[in-house]
């Protein structure tokens, strides 16, 4: 099978890309582990990419917090840590090449006026000639096609663009890149094949993968994880007062990730040392497994 002369394996870049609104929380820790763990298990690169964009809602240290925790449980990435805070002038002429394609438009609606529509932007300011930029957000216009792609967990998942997302914002009213216009830019930049991540990102998928055929980027794979929601099936997040992880329980913060993503460690793996026990999830790793759900509660008794 391993013929010297066959075609080289096609090369696996995947990523984790925290925003650095504070320290990893188990949540975040469950994107970490099975994008290090999907990257590994197909000889891949991991790259680790701040998203450090929204500097009043990033409190000073969070990214050397990150990385150090990612670095006490062994998750280590390959290469230089890539900080979007860093990369402003490429959002710029990913932002000027849809500009000067006509492809966006700026828009001066009212948080009032935006409420009062419902979710998906009217297109109210498509076609109003030169607004004050002043105060405007910027926005890519929707065109009503449809968006497929296959879930490496879910399977196909379909949105049209015009109708079910609208149009949608691509720098902030606060002059800010938005998230959706940095992500793509970056996977591209950084060659991404396999984005793995939590699943109250799937809904911004459509929407990166249009922006990707818009500026000629290719689209990598995707595969959304559950998201880990408490006892009041609130997602775990900073809003909702997640712990951070504590480094000292790595082994057995590892193991309950491992059990939520659908593997069955071995009961005496809960107190191994985390490197072996990532060493073990590497061979058993399989997407298959993982369970198809938006949700899963952290406190899911570990099947054993
Ligand atoms: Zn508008």
């Amino acid at each position: 099978m391993n013929s010297p002369s066959a075609v080289p394996k096609h090369s696996y870049i995947g990523r984790f890309a925290p925003s650095p609104s504070g320290p990893l929380h188990f949540g975040s820790l469950m994107a970490a582990v099975a994008s290090y763990l999907d990257a590994k298990a197909n000889k891949g690169q991991w790259l680790v990419r701040i998203e450090d964009l929204d500097p009043p809602r990033e409190p000073k240290g969070a990214s050397e917090q990150i990385l150090e925790q990612l670095n006490a449980l062994k998750l280590e990435w390959d290469g230089e840590v890539l900080y979007q805070s860093s990369r402003l002038e490429n959002y710029m002429q990913a932002l000027n090449d849809l500009s000067e394609r006509n492809l966006c438009f700026q828009c001066n609606c009212s948080r009032k006026r935006i409420k009062s529509i419902g979710s998906i932007y009217d297109g109210y300011c498509r076609n109003r000639m030169n607004l004050d930029t002043k105060g405007c957000a910027i926005r890519v216009i929707a065109d009503e096609i449809d968006l497929e792609f296959k879930d490496l967990v879910h399977g196909n998942y379909k949105k049209n663009i015009g109708t079910e997302i609208g149009d949608f914002i691509i720098v902030r009213r606060d002059k800010l890149f938005a998230y959706q216009l940095a992500v793509v830019v970056d996977d591209a930049f950084q060659k991404v094949t396999h984005i793995i991540r939590g699943y109250d990102l799937i809904h911004s998928t459509p929407r990166q993968i249009y922006l990707q055929q818009l500026l000629n980027f290719p689209t990598p794979l995707y595969g959304h994880i559950p998201i880990v929601v408490n006892d009041q099936g609130q997602k775990l997040s900073k809003q909702h007062f997640a712990t951070p992880i504590d480094a000292k329980e790595g082994p057995e913060l590892i193991h309950r990730a491992f059990v939520l993503l659908g593997l069955s460690p071995p009961k005496g793996n809960k107190s191994a040392p985390v490197q072996e026990q990532l060493h073990w999830g590497i061979k058993k790793w399989d997407m298959q497994t993982v369970p198809k759900l938006a949700n899963i509660p952290e406190d899911k008794p570990a099947k054993e």
